[in-house]
């Protein structure tokens, strides 16, 4: 088939998305996956199978149908492919998915405890993340597929029990920053523990957070500043963070 611009510009779009996840520890081997839907179409380019993050071209993605066929690109479809057909069914809002294995995230799903707006990254998802349990095994077949996308509903993201993460935005920019505030977020309740009487943001200030922290020009910030930090991380010059342990700074 014809490819277009738009084609080239998602796979791109994609390929820097895979950088990020990598750089902000979402890699887990070669699994996991970024789409991104094709205009309005059932058809969406998902990164190939086999493949680590950070290794990722602008022309590892292959162009799917729903039913997994692979209609363009180099490389194998990956077997998750039913998460993001499903996915893309149910939400027409959805122009991109991440599914990734975070280890913070995987850490909490298996505690069974939600998301809280502990945090700003927890109040992202004050509107809920369901905890998908149905299986904790890879998704591999339309009806565990299904399953999961019906718990997602309407919400940004979802745990998978034992598993990982799936995110969704409108655009790659927010699938994949939801992906990091998701896991961020998940840290932070790994954190608490199960300490009592753990007080949350208040309903208006969780409102303000989504209008100004998480705002559209804000979340452009947050994309462009990612962009950068994998350039320098890719180049050797990121700055590494927190001080040297006592021991280190004496040598
Ligand atoms: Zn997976």
């Amino acid at each position: 088939m014809e490819l277009l611009p738009v084609d080239r510009q998602l796979c791109s779009t994609m390929s820097q998305a895979c950088k990020i996840l990598y750089v902000e520890g979402h890699n887990d081997f070669n699994h996991g996956q970024i789409s991104a839907r094709r205009l309005r179409s059932d058809l969406y380019w998902i990164r190939a199978a086999a493949r680590g993050f950070d290794e990722i071209a602008d022309d590892d993605f292959v162009l799917v149908d729903r039913q997994g066929t692979k209609l363009a690109g180099k490389g194998a479809v990956p077997p998750e492919w039913p998460i993001h057909s499903e996915v893309y069914r149910l939400r027409s809002d959805v122009g991109s998915i991440v599914h990734t294995h975070p280890p913070g995230a995987v850490a909490f799903s298996a505690t069974g405890r939600p998301i809280r707006p502990v945090s700003h990254d927890g109040a992202f998802f004050a509107t809920g993340v369901p905890i998908f349990s149905a299986t904790t095994n890879t998704i591999i077949d339309t009806e565990t597929a299904k399953l999961l996308a019906t718990q997602l509903g309407d919400a940004k993201g979802a745990l998978l029990k034992n598993h990982g993460i799936v995110t969704v935005g409108g655009t790659v920019r927010d699938a994949v920053i939801a992906a990091l505030l998701l896991e961020r977020a998940a840290q932070v309740e790994l954190q608490l523990g199960s300490t009592p009487n753990v007080s949350g943001s208040p309903e208006k200030d969780i409102q303000d957070k989504n209008e100004f922290i998480f705002g559209s020009v804000a979340m452009k910030t947050y994309w462009d500043y990612f962009c950068r930090r994998s350039e320098r991380a890719a180049s050797g010059t990121q700055l590494r963070t927190g001080s040297p342990a006592p021991t280190e700074a004496i040598r």
